[in-house]
This record gives C-alpha cells, sequence and structure tokens, in this order.
C-alpha cells in the first residue's frame, strides 16, 4: 500500500475521505490512481487535486460514506448513480435500516478496495459481470437472517450465511466485520489471526483457483497440494470440525485450517502468498525496507529473494508487535513444504498476469 500527498503537504491514506489538516474532501481518481483532494466544480462534480481530471463520487460514497473512490465524469453522464470499479463488483450489500450496518459495510468495502489494490499490483486478471470477464468476480456482503423472539428468549438463526467463494462470488458474512464476535471466533478457532482483509485473501484464492487452475493445470496442483477429487469434501470439513487439525499440519501446511483439504490448502498458501506481496509492498513504498533487502519488484525479483526480504521484514515487524503486546505480523514458518507451494502460487500469478484481459474492467453507469 502507498501514502498520497494532499494538495496542501498532508499525507493522505488509502482510507481517507478527508484531509484532517486542510479538511479538504479527498477521494481516489481514477485516472492519476492515487488518493486526492476533490475540489467542487459544483453540487456534483470535483476536480482532482492532482491531475484536474472532472470527477464525481462513486454513489456508495456520496449516499452511503462506505467507499472512497470517484469515477471520470464522462460526456455520457449525466448525474446518474455511477459506482467505482470496486463497487460495480458488488451484488448483494448489507440492509441500511439496519442499526450498526453502515459501520460493517465500510469496514468491508475498505477491506475489499485493499484486495483489489494487491491484485492490480500483481496484475491479477478479473472483472465485473458488465464487463463481460469469463469469470465474473462478485461480491454478497450478507447478514444471517434472525428470527424476532419475546424479550428475554435467545435470538433464532433461520438463515445461517456462510463466508466462502463458489463460481465467482465470493460471499461474507457481515458479522465478520463485528471485531468482538471476530476475535471469539478466532480464539474458538485457535487461529492466529483472523481480519476481514484476510478473508478476503483467502476466498480470492478459490476464486484463482477456479480461474486460473481448473481444466487448466489441475495435475501440476494436484502433485504440489494433493488430489482435490480423492477427498469429499463435505465429508473433509465435517471430520475437520469434530476431530479438529491433522496433529502433524505444522509440517506440512501453512495454517491448520489448510490441513482440512487440498483447496483449503491452497487458498490459505494463496492468502499467505498475498500477504508476503502487500507487506513487502508496504515496506517499499514507506521505506521500511534496507537497503541490502533492495526495493522489490513482484513481477521480476525471483520468488526466494522475495521471502527472504519478507522473513527478514517479518522478524522484526513481529518483535516491533510484541513490544506492544500484540498478535505477530507474520506468525508463519517457511518450511520446504510451504516454500514449495509458495512458489507454485508464484508461478500462477505469472501465468494469470500474461493471461489476455478479455475485457478491462469498466464503470459501471445504473
Ligand atoms: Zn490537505
Ligand atoms: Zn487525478
Ligand atoms: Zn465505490
Ligand atoms: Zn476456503
Amino acid at each position: 500500500m502507498n501514502i498520497y500527498p494532499c494538495q496542501c503537504g498532508n499525507t493522505l491514506h488509502f482510507e481517507n475521505s478527508s484531509c484532517v489538516n486542510c479538511h479538504r474532501e479527498v477521494g481516489w481518481c481514477p485516472s492519476c490512481e492515487g488518493i486526492r483532494s476533490l475540489n467542487p466544480l459544483d453540487e456534483h462534480t470535483y476536480s482532482c487535486g492532482n491531475c484536474q481530471a472532472t470527477l464525481t463520487k462513486c454513489a456508495n460514497y456520496r449516499d452511503y460514506q462506505v467507499c472512497n473512490r470517484c469515477v471520470v465524469v464522462t460526456t455520457t453522464w449525466q448525474q446518474a448513480d455511477a459506482y467505482c470499479d470496486c463497487c460495480s463488483l458488488n451484488r448483494i450489500v448489507p440492509d441500511m435500516s439496519v442499526p450498526g450496518n453502515q459501520e460493517k459495510w465500510y469496514k468491508l468495502e475498505a477491506a475489499k478496495r485493499r484486495l483489489l489494490y494487491t491484485l492490480d499490483i500483481l496484475g491479477l486478471p478479473y472483472g465485473s459481470v458488465y464487463s463481460g470477464f469469463s469469470l465474473p468476480l462478485i461480491f454478497d456482503f450478507k447478514g444471517d437472517v434472525v428470527l424476532t423472539t419475546q424479550a428475554g428468549t435467545d435470538a433464532i438463526i433461520a438463515e445461517k450465511v456462510f463466508t466462502g467463494h463458489a463460481d465467482g462470488t465470493i460471499t461474507i458474512n457481515i458479522e465478520e466485520a463485528d471485531p468482538v464476535e471476530r476475535e471469539k471466533l478466532r480464539v474458538d478457532f485457535g487461529e492466529s489471526h483472523r481480519t476481514l482483509i484476510g478473508h478476503f485473501h483467502h476466498e480470492i484464492g478459490h476464486y484463482y483457483w477456479q480461474l486460473l487452475v481448473q481444466y487448466r493445470c489441475e495435475e501440476e496442483c494436484k502433485a504440489v497440494f494433493g488430489d482435490h477429487t480423492a477427498v469429499d469434501y463435505v465429508i473433509a470439513m465435517n471430520q475437520y470440525y469434530q476431530q479438529g487439525p491433522k496433529p502433524d499440519w505444522a509440517l506440512r501446511y501453512i495454517s491448520a485450517y489448510a490441513s482440512m483439504h487440498p483447496w483449503e490448502d491452497f487458498a490459505e498458501t494463496f492468502r499467505a502468498y498475498l500477504e508476503m506481496i502487500t507487506i513487502l509492498d508496504t515496506a517499499e513504498n514507506v521505506n521500511l525496507l534496507l537497503e541490502e533487502e533492495e526495493s522489490v519488484d513482484f513481477r521480476g525479483t525471483p520468488f526466494d529473494k522475495l521471502l527472504l526480504n519478507y522473513e527478514q521484514l517479518g522478524i522484526k515487524l513481529n518483535e516491533m508487535n510484541r513490544t506492544m503486546g500484540l498478535l505477530d505480523v507474520v506468525p508463519e514458518v517457511f518450511n520446504a513444504a510451504i516454500v514449495q507451494k509458495m512458489k507454485f502460487i508464484h508461478k500462477l500469478v505469472k501465468q494469470g498476469r500474461s493471461m489476455k484481459k478479455e475485457v478491462k474492467r469498466a464503470t459501471v453507469l445504473a
């Protein structure tokens, strides 16, 4: 992740919608690709403080303050609802009549934008349903359906929403945006981390399995992650939740959850790979890498070099966090079995990058 200069000289961050110094509104300019100050032209349009492009706020920014992106105003724009490149991937969004949902949706969108930023720096392909992309990427943010009960009795969940991926659709249970609920689950499942961005990094792994592995290099993938057709997914899942992870999971898997099924192993390894990329990218942008660690080029630097930089940085970041009594930033140990899996993902990302971008991501005018 990068940080951006405001017109006034102050530093702007990826999630900002106003500058704390000059109080200008700010937002992502798709034209010069950065968080920029927005200078009002009229009620609905702004001039980018950096490239002077004429912009309007994404409808989810304007109406709900859950987005901070803008859309370039074109000659055909007629003050209709315009959704940014990130929001145009949404299909189901939280019910805004429910108290607390605006805050949850805001957190979900912020994590989603970070995910898409990382996919973009890697050059990975994806597209919305409106773009005609072969496997459209869709987000459903849904809450459990809870039956109203008489005071004093427990609420009954009529329909439980499971966070997961199916055929390009990533569903996130919006309760994951509640830090208390999420921490409870983290402790119950014995996880080293449980974050919203972590969910996105994991689920997008399933998406890329379908886009880049299925019918393309399944045999190669089986050789590294095990045969996904040999183990029934539902049986493996039930076994995992009833009996816990394989006792020796740390020798072969990036996390306990990864030991459940080859598909989960792939998604967990993909998550760990994206975490490596996003941490190295941020470290470089905020000048945290030492000289000998050199600058990282995700498209050219060999995997071993990336991992070495990441491990060296991870040791320092973990110590910083321990100083403050926080969880380790990089809790994983990268043994030979895990490195082999990460290398497979690295190669796959390279293949994904070279895959012809079938249709460029499009802005939607609804
Ligand atoms: Zn400013
Ligand atoms: Zn601009
Ligand atoms: Zn938006
Ligand atoms: Zn999964």
